[in-house]
């Protein structure tokens, strides 16, 4: 255990966005490809479980974690090439999303600005193949590096081998449950166009006077919708969005329109009907409320809140309560998109 320190019956509350009260019974930090093994080994040795932890925005504590939490801290970021038409840029999994999308940006090698802003880590982007404003990880993905826990090897995996779809990816299925992701190489295009279509970035891009934004305009555009419309997890404890927008199909859309005909849709590529997950909650009367110290935010009834001492049980409870009156008043069943851990 050279590199390597686990530190027993750890405080994991610090250490996720929601803040709910959780302890880890050890948790490591190993910052090298070597002492992620030797984590592993000393968990396999004590028949522990083990769990994966970037930043914490994406986990809802539900007990305390039995095994131990191995939180991720591999650093590097380097252009490790390019082809005709993009360069490959390889970030370990330990590096902070946010403050990579600065550095490619400084770097002259834009692409990731519509997904600024979001929290966690590098390794943690393709679990649920993050996206925001008209944009996912998968567009900019090469191909990512992984440790099978079950063979100790390392596995180099393109985009079609990660199969990715909506916030889902083979890393949310059985058969990816034993990798670790290690690194990323992001493709990021040499002839850089303008995403700016999605409404919010077109709104505050009009209302800065921008016609024809720059890479860092949408940046700076994205980060002030995101500043102003969700709530900052130092502040006020959540995961952002708390369910998946629910793909419904086109008859069931018509229907649900004619009886709400200011139903917010977007009409998918297989001709299912994509519909906004924090309309129906809004609709159905839930934004603001609160159940004990969880409640559902004031301004994005999409996000549930942390008021200050609420546990994970209190913030699922919400949730199921939301997914049920959802269900019942739109029959419209809502995904859960954090994951839970314990309960
Ligand atoms: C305010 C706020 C806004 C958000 N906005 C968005 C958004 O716009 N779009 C979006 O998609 N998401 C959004 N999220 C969710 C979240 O930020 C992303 O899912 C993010 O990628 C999670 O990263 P993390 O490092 O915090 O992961 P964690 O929460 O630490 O982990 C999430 C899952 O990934 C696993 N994991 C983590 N790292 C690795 C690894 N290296 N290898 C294998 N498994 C791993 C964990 O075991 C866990 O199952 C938001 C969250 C918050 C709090």
């Amino acid at each position: 255990m050279a590199e390597l320190q686990p530190i027993p019956d750890a405080d994991l509350a610090p250490l996720t966005t929601l803040g709910v009260a959780a302890r880890a019974a050890w948790l490591a930090t190993p910052e090298t490809p070597d002492a992620l093994r030797e984590a592993f080994a000393f968990a396999h040795e004590r028949r522990l479980p083990t769990l994966v932890l970037g930043g914490g925005s994406n986990l809802v504590f539900a007990s305390d974690f039995p095994g131990l939490v191995i939180r991720l801290a591999l650093r590097g970021r380097e252009k490790i090439g390019e082809t005709a038409d993009a360069h490959l840029v390889r970030v370990a999994a330990g590096e902070v999303w946010h403050e990579t999308v600065e550095w490619t940006l400084a770097q002259g090698w834009p692409g990731l600005e519509n997904l600024a802003l979001i929290p966690g880590c590098v390794g943690a982007a393709p679990i649920q193949n993050i996206g925001a404003y008209g944009m996912e990880l998968t567009e900019r993905f090469a191909s990512l590096e992984a440790l099978d826990t079950r063979t100790g090897q390392v596995l180099v995996l393109d985009r079609e081998a990660c199969r990715f779809g909506y916030r889902d990816s083979l890393f949310k299925r059985p058969e990816g449950a034993g990798l670790v992701v290690l690194a990323m190489t992001f493709a990021l295009p040499k002839r850089w166009m303008a995403r700016a279509n999605y409404r919010d970035v077109a709104e505050e891009l009009a209302a800065a006077g921008v016609a024809e934004p720059a890479p860092r305009n949408i940046f700076d555009a994205v980060v002030s919708v995101r500043r102003r419309k969700l709530p900052d997890p130092a502040e006020l404890g959540n995961v952002g969005s708390f369910f998946k927008n629910p793909v419904v199909a086109a008859e069931q859309a018509a229907t649900l329109r004619e009886r709400f005909p200011e139903l917010v849709g977007y009409p998918q590529a297989d001709g299912g009907v994509k519909l906004a997950a924090g309309w129906l909650i809004d609709r159905a009367g839930w934004k603001g409320r609160t159940l004990g110290r969880a409640g559902v935010h004031a301004r994005q009834a999409l996000v549930l809140v942390n008021l200050g001492g609420a546990t994970g049980s209190e913030v699922l409870a919400l949730a199921r309560q939301i997914r049920a009156d959802v269900e019942q008043k739109f029959g419209v069943l809502l995904e859960q998109e954090p994951i839970t851990i314990g309960g």
